[in-house]
């Protein structure tokens, strides 16, 4: 390597992103010393992107470096928490100065505009594998779970769903792809306002990673309910609206994964205020249906009729078939 694995991490990682005043000690010593603020509990959230599962090996790395603190921010933005600090265990095949610098640039742009500092983690050599912890605060016991949702709840979803999975199969066949669409893939935008303007709303939530019908799954799953959804009522691109229109099917928005939209459960009697809260919020809420007693997620066509139901989200170890 060019440079020692301590010059990487003076140069690349020490002072990339604005410093906290709740970080009493951040890079340099064995372990970093956080102030958590009185009654408020620690939300924590790691993800992994490996090259070659998450990510073409020449991906745009300052695209990489946003991905990586966004799939996370997202997880904290499903709790309804506050993004403070985060960690980074990078394994990294060379020394790649040029490759740092774009992927840390992604990364402590969107750091900076979330008030979130990189207080530690760790540099090692291998086959280019990014892992992000990310820690959050939210007050006691207010936190958005997944096992809070009732029956009769209104289920809603922000922004619009599929444009990720519509954007990696068109770079999968190496068709063109509209910055805006590109964007959706490899740019998402953790909806951290929305999930704070959940919190004292919402009854469950999840952020969506892995396409409608799984991530919603795990909400009724956790919750002992079922849902109701109406194919008619998804928010949807232009562009993932034709897609649907010509395949006469809807597992883009249903099942492909990488939204990171939230989507959550919500009593009638809130979701006046509920949009009131996201309507400022881009891509805003849409109602999509309904919690119910009868477990599993239904789809209802524009007919009314039950439709056809679609092959869950992605499983990293389900067998091929
Ligand atoms: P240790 O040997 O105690 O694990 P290291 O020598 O790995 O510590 O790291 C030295 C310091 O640099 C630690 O504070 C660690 O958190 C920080 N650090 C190492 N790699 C990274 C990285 N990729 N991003 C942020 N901080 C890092
Ligand atoms: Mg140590």
């Amino acid at each position: 390597m060019a440079c020692t694995e301590f010059e990487l991490i003076e140069r690349f990682f020490n002072a990339a992103t604005r410093p906290r005043e709740d970080v009493l000690l951040g890079i340099g010593d064995d372990c970093a010393l956080l102030r958590v603020p009185a009654g408020c509990e620690l939300a924590v959230s790691i993800d992994t992107l490996v090259s070659g599962v998450h990510f073409f090996a020449d991906a745009d790395p300052q695209a990489l470096g946003h991905k990586a603190l966004a799939v996370n921010l997202s997880d904290l933005a499903a709790m309804g928490a506050e993004p403070a600090w985060v960690t980074l265990a990078l394994t990294l095949p060379t020394a790649d100065e040029l490759w740092l610098e774009r992927f840390m640039a992604g990364f402590a742009a969107l750091a900076d505009r979330h008030q979130v500092q990189l207080v530690g983690g760790d540099t090692t050599r291998g086959p280019l594998c990014i892992t992000v912890q990310a820690h959050g605060v939210v007050p006691q016991g207010a936190a958005l779970r997944r096992d809070g949702a009732r029956v009769g709840d209104r289920i809603g979803v922000t922004g619009s769903l599929g444009d990720a999975g519509l954007a990696l199969e068109r770079l999968c066949a190496g068709e063109p792809l509209d910055r805006s669409l590109r964007a959706r893939l490899e740019q998402p935008e953790p909806r951290l306002a929305a999930g704070i303007g959940l919190r004292p709303l919402a009854n469950s939530a999840i952020d969506l990673s892995d396409g409608l019908l799984a991530d919603l799954g795990h909400i009724c799953q956790r919750s002992g309910v079922g849902a109701r959804l109406e194919l008619a009522r998804l928010p949807l691109s232009e562009a993932v609206e034709k897609q649907v229109k010509m395949r006469c099917e809807w597992s883009l928005p249903l099942t492909s994964g990488d939204d990171y939209e939230l989507c959550f459960s919500v009593p009638p009697q809130c979701c006046a205020q509920v949009e009131e809260v996201l309507a400022g919020e881009v891509g805003g809420c849409t109602w999509i249906g309904v919690i119910e007693e009868d477990q599993g997620v239904r789809c209802y066509g524009t007919d009314g009729r039950l439709s056809r139901a679609v092959q869950g989200g992605y499983q990293h170890f389900r067998d091929a078939d």
